[in-house]
């Protein structure tokens, strides 16, 4: 739950009023304790620095009205650390048609949220009478029920609490500056992202689908076309290829990392140049024999593919190496950083994912100049100089500026992110690692994941089973990414693959599971869990 403190209750503490601030303060005491957030309104600055003041002068005439004034500001800065800022918004202006304006503002102001998710902390008895539902007093929220702090599997709020500030002035700078399409935000961002990437091109776009779906455009991939994959991802990956007309390979993957095992790559390229399915499983289709064109490695998890081999592969056989990362944005490669290592990488901003918006969009690094350019024109249906002037046929595919704006704000958090999970990671596996029917997450030496996941091995779907049924006992929530490989799915059954074709990804979907992670995660929460799996 969340409080907002009435201004009566800031001036018990702040005062302090003798009568009232115990109680005060216990409430206050026992919020930590149930991990609820303080909140302040913004518009309730004047009214406190002045309240404060007065009452600073009446109870110590001694003191100059500079030296009031400073004591009152000293003590309102103690008093706000920590606590979250709610803006008065445009609604909350035109209250002069109520008995008591101030009241009106933060009574409207808790309709933002959710019912019951924010409620005024007051003691003033006429707001608790006509506001049973909005409102709490010290006593009632003493007395109520300790919820006790909810562990969630990403936690998207408590992100939100520390960069608060910076994501509503972003957004609202694009509410005023009003270039909602390629907007100013979207340049600063894409040239921010391809900075610490280290590509010379980052170009925003609308999902991480369509950042897949718009390279492979650029290299023409179509029918005919063979595209090698791995089966062990989201659905995202291999779609593209198929809506395109082209073909997916998919090559089974390493059974550490869970990403496309590089020593399979050759045989299945050379099943393919040579139409030998005997060398590696491959669909028959009506093109045969197909042209291998393309490799799309996917940073499972937030783990790097081996790009080393893989690109070695690709250069041999004259393939294209898109690398989705998705998952992997921030993750690094003996030195380099998701964005680098492919002949392209896409991302995507979903909101789960490492760097995640308020919504869709997504983006492509890449070194390539032309492509770079084409990926451009396709964003835009295809554009040649204007607007007017297409020479392809593209998409409408381009990244809202508004969520560029809360990107950036969440940029700046985003590198002390990445090192807290490396961190909870560490901790997983230093608590998991005594439990020899688990195996927790295989990081190669000079790897390092941007922990999308925290995903583990149980030695069976049964073992799994029991441990997230007494995870959820617990409140704990756990996730399986993914019960079933690509090349099984009703949308590929087409391509004639057979379970068998794939032991590997078929063998970890029966095993495989994930733990809440997140940057926010606290270490005793994640004692917690590792305890709860081990009995
Ligand atoms: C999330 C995801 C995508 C798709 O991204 P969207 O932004 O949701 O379109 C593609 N590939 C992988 C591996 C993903 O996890």
């Amino acid at each position: 739950m969340n409080l907002l403190l009435d201004v009566n209750i800031v001036l018990d503490l702040c005062v302090p009023r003798v009568e009232w601030q115990k109680k005060a303060s216990q409430a206050i005491q026992q919020s930590e304790e149930k991990s609820d957030s303080l909140w302040l309104y913004t518009g309730s600055v004047q009214t406190l620095v002045y309240t404060l003041y007065n009452e600073i002068r009446r109870d110590r005439p001694g003191v100059t009205s500079k030296v009031a004034m400073r004591l009152a500001l000293k003590e309102l800065k103690e008093f706000s650390k920590g606590k979250q800022w709610i803006a008065a918004l445009a609604s909350e202006g035109d209250v002069f048609g109520a008995d008591d304006p101030e009241d009106e503002q933060l009574i409207r102001s808790l309709d933002r949220f959710p019912i019951g998710d924010m409620k005024l902390l007051t003691r003033d008895q006429k707001l608790l009478d006509s506001y049973p539902d909005k409102t709490i007093s010290p006593g009632q929220y003493c007395n109520s029920e300790h919820a006790g702090s909810q562990l969630n599997f990403i936690d998207l709020k408590a992100q939100q609490n520390t960069i608060r500030p910076q994501l509503e002035k972003n957004i609202h700078t694009v509410f005023h500056h009003g270039r909602y399409i390629l907007g100013p935000e979207v340049k600063e961002l894409e040239t921010r992202l391809a900075d610490y990437a280290g590509a010379k091109h980052c170009i925003g776009v609308s999902s991480g689908t369509d950042a897949l779906l718009m390279p492979l455009m650029a290299w023409g991939i179509g029918p005919g076309d063979a595209v090698f994959t791995t089966p062990f991802t989201f659905i995202a990956t291999a779609e593209v290829i198929q809506l395109l007309g082209a073909t997916p390979i998919f090559v089974d993957i390493d059974p550490e990392t869970f990403n496309i095992d590089p020593v399979k790559l050759k045989p299945a390229i050379q099943a393919i140049e040579e139409n030998d399915s005997a060398i590696h499983p491959f669909p028959k289709t009506r093109h045969s024999p197909l042209i291998p064109k393309a490799v799309i490695p996917v940073d499972l998890f937030g783990l790097p593919a081996d790009y080393d081999p893989i690109m070695q592969i690709a250069q041999k056989h004259g393939l294209k190496v898109l690398s989705d990362s998705a998952q992997g944005f921030g993750s690094e490669y003996k030195g380099k950083r998701s964005g680098s290592l492919a002949h392209a990488t896409t991302t995507s901003f979903f909101p789960a994912k490492p760097l995640g918006g308020y919504g869709d969009g997504g983006a492509i690094f890449t070194d390539d100049d032309n492509l770079a350019d084409i990926v451009q024109s396709i964003r835009v249906h295809g554009k040649g100089k204007d607007k007017y002037d297409n020479i392809r046929i593209g998409l409408n595919a381009r990244l809202h500026t508004m969520q560029a704006a809360i990107l950036l704000a969440k940029l700046e958090k985003f590198p002390w992110e990445l090192e807290a999970k490396q961190k909870k990671a560490e901790k997983y596996t230093e608590l998991l690692s005594t439990q020899s029917c688990l195996s927790p997450p295989h990081v190669p030496k000079e790897l390092r994941s941007a922990w999308a996941q925290y995903s583990i091995l149980a030695q069976s779907t049964e073992q799994r089973q029991k441990i997230q049924d007494s995870l959820k006992e617990k409140g704990i929530p756990s996730m399986v990414y993914y019960t079933t490989p690509l090349h099984i799915q009703t949308a590929f059954a087409h391509l004639g693959y057979q379970p068998e074709d794939m032991p590997v990804a078929m063998d970890v979907a029966k095993r495989i599971f994930s733990l809440p992670m997140h940057a926010y995660l606290r270490e005793e929460q994640i004692a917690f869990i590792a305890k709860r799996i081990q009995q």
